[in-house]
């Protein structure tokens, strides 16, 4: 990291740390004659709003532009199948990982009595239409270029860019205008990113502030044995997981790793939306080391299809929730698990409470009530932004090492050359 750049991480830690404190203290004040928490949610979340409408909005086109640049970047479709299947296997494989290690480490909690029935009577939570499997996999393909762009519908918006990419290296010598523009509005929105960036430090305090007003430490109480095993889970999962992998297959100190990563993790925290992070893990990554091709190709679809935090909650949810209705899972029961859980993280999106919204999938694959998800309803802002930061980590990872693994192809080719 250079000199230059380290005030910013620690600008948005500051940021953080204010908008906490401001909050515990609004919990139980009153100013301007309304409740702390109204007035937090009322004069507070406003601003932090903006800033999120900010980066929600230069989204978009960043995906666009940053995908097809980087795949046209790469000039052969070989070169993008190759670097495209090491992602998928990686983002794949530490998912269900992430799903092995909630559901034993949920386990575990049972076995040790922090899981027990609790009286279910009243709950009620109506799940969104369900989606099946073959559902989400449909949705992955556009039926037409512009909706998926105004809705934000990242799957969508990230095959558009893949086939745009494709067509313009296809296209060869005529395909080259359309390159020339590519890169340079992808330059364009960079910059804009740029200048949003530097809201952040504020945007952060904003964010979390109403947060910690509205929830307080009593809200925990019912739920803090589900909440720690969770965050257990994302811990053991980044330090085990990301700290093996970056270190063996990307050739970084697993230190380096999560200090050059901070800004980003605390963005991603601060507002439970992968999507959001992504133009802070972009930069962080990039500051590691990563190839900007690479980067503008694996962290957009990580933001988008590899949620291993989102993984790890859904499968303890699971456990707990069954737990409270009274069911044992089966073996067999938990490998569907495993399987539907890592499918849903796909279809989450990269937005606040997406990965609750696709816990009702996991629950009905196994026949829990999808009505518990009321007990955990409550507090999904706190899980949310443990998972979120554990998801976005896992996608810096991975482009961590793709971009190695290509540094090293290249030397080895330039090596037979000569
Ligand atoms: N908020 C998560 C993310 O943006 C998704 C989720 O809700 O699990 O990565």
């Amino acid at each position: 990291m250079n000199k230059k750049r380290l005030p910013l991480a620690a600008w948005i830690f500051a940021g953080l740390l204010v908008g906490i404190v401001a909050g515990l203290l609004l919990m139980n004040a009153t100013v301007a004659g309304m409740e702390g928490k109204v007035f937090a949610s009322t004069y507070i979340k406003p601003w932090g709003d903006i800033f999120l409408n900010l980066l929600k909005f230069v989204v978009v086109p960043i995906v666009l532009f940053s995908i097809a640049a980087g795949v046209i970047s790469m000039e052969d479709i070989g070169r993008v199948s190759a670097v495209g299947g090491k992602t998928v296997v990686y983002y794949m494989c530490t998912t269900a990982f992430a799903v092995v290690l909630a559901l034993i480490l949920a386990s575990i909690a049972k076995g040790a009595g922090l899981f027990v029935a609790l009286n279910t009577t009243g709950l009620s939570y109506t799940p969104p239409e369900g989606q099946s499997i073959m559902t989400v996999i449909v949705n992955i393909f556009p039926s037409n270029a512009v909706t998926p762009l105004a809705d934000a519908t990242m799957l969508q918006v990230i095959v558009i860019s893949l086939l745009v990419g494709f067509g313009v290296i296809l296209a060869g010598e005529r395909g080259l205008a359309a390159a020339q523009l590519i890169d340079s509005f992808n330059e364009v929105f960079m910059k804009i990113m740029g200048l949003i960036i530097k809201l952040s430090p504020i945007g952060v305090a904003f964010l979390i502030c109403p947060v910690v007003a509205e929830n307080g430490p009593k809200i925990l109480q019912y739920m803090v044995a589900a909440l720690a095993v969770a965050y257990v889970g994302y811990i053991v999962h980044a330090l085990v997981v990301y700290s093996s992998t970056v270190k063996l297959l990307g050739g970084l100190s697993p230190l380096a790793f999560f200090r050059g990563m901070a800004p980003a993790m605390m963005m991603a925290f601060s507002s439970a939306s992968s999507v959001g992070a992504l133009p802070f893990n972009m930069e962080c990554t990039e500051r590691l080391g990563a190839r900007r091709e690479v980067t503008s190709f694996v962290l957009p679809l990580g933001a988008t299809i590899n949620m291993d935090g989102t993984a790890i909650y859904q499968g303890v949810c699971a456990v707990f929730i069954a737990s409270a209705y009274g069911i044992d899972l089966t073996l067999g029961q938990m490998a569907t698990i495993v399987l539907t859980a890592t499918l849903a993280s796909v279809g989450t999106a990269g937005v606040p409470g997406a990965g609750m919204v696709m816990l009702a999938m996991v629950l009905q694959s196994v026949n829990v009530p999808v009505e518990g998800i009321a007990l955990v309803a409550g507090i999904d802002r706190i899980f949310d932004m443990g998972r979120t930061t554990v998801n976005i980590t896992g996608d810096a990872a991975c482009a961590l090492i793709v971009s190695h693994l290509e540094d090293k192809k290249e030397a080895r080719s330039q090596a037979l050359l000569k």
